[in-house]
């Protein structure tokens, strides 16, 4: 037993022992996900005062101070400020970004390449603000020169996509009761019928 003192007695709806596991989603409090925590540790932040229940489910947690309804979503009290990891470059990232969408003429397609936006053989560097999409056309076109010896416009300035809120999902599963508190997570159900977080859109 933990020293929150928290145990499944016996009650009027006794949780199994297995609900003190259940995931709890954590909010951060401007409301931003945060991550995931078991009902133990949940029960925990409550206790100290430091998180507020946002919903429940029907399993009563009895401890040695309270009954309470097991909590599947919580939101602290205080503003994390957790670091902001940034994320990696590849190629579909890049994609992502830029909408597969060719960033010189437009269209969008899945034929995309990538675009150095001051060529590699000219000192340009693989990060987010020299990499773009190109449609083979236009990359062919533009071949070793900048945009402007092309005389080639980009759409936009490239830069590096947000963090990915949602990032800390992808070994998770997304709960029912979780879904009000996550408006731009989208979810797709994979072959195993879980549901698969698909990257916020950056
Ligand atoms: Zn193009």
């Amino acid at each position: 037993m933990s020293s929150d003192g928290v145990s499944a007695r016996e009650g009027e709806h006794p949780a199994p022992r297995s609900a003190i596991r259940s995931a709890v989603l954590v909010l951060n409090q401007n409301y931003q996900p945060l991550n995931i925590c078991d009902v133990r540790r949940a029960i925990s932040l409550l206790g100290r005062g430091k998180a507020e229940t946002l919903d429940v489910d029907g399993l009563y947690i009895r401890s040695a101070y309270l009954t309470m309804r097991a909590p599947t979503v919580i939101r602290l009290v205080y503003l994390v400020k957790r670091p902001l990891h940034q994320r990696r470059l590849s190629r579909r990232e890049v994609f992502v970004r830029d909408g597969y969408r060719c960033q010189y003429c437009g269209v969008e397609t899945k034929h995309l390449t990538l675009d150095h936006v001051i060529p590699r053989s000219r000192g340009g560097l693989q990060t987010w603000t020299n990499v773009v999409s190109a449609c083979t056309e236009c990359n062919h076109r533009k071949a070793g020169r900048t945009p402007a010896e092309a005389h080639m416009r980009l759409l936009r300035e490239p830069h590096p996509p947000r963090p990915n809120p949602y990032a800390f999902f992808h070994v998770g599963q997304v709960m029912d009761a979780w879904r009000p508190f996550l408006p731009w997570l989208e979810v797709e159900v994979n072959g195993h019928g879980a549901l698969t977080p698909v990257a916020a859109g950056g």
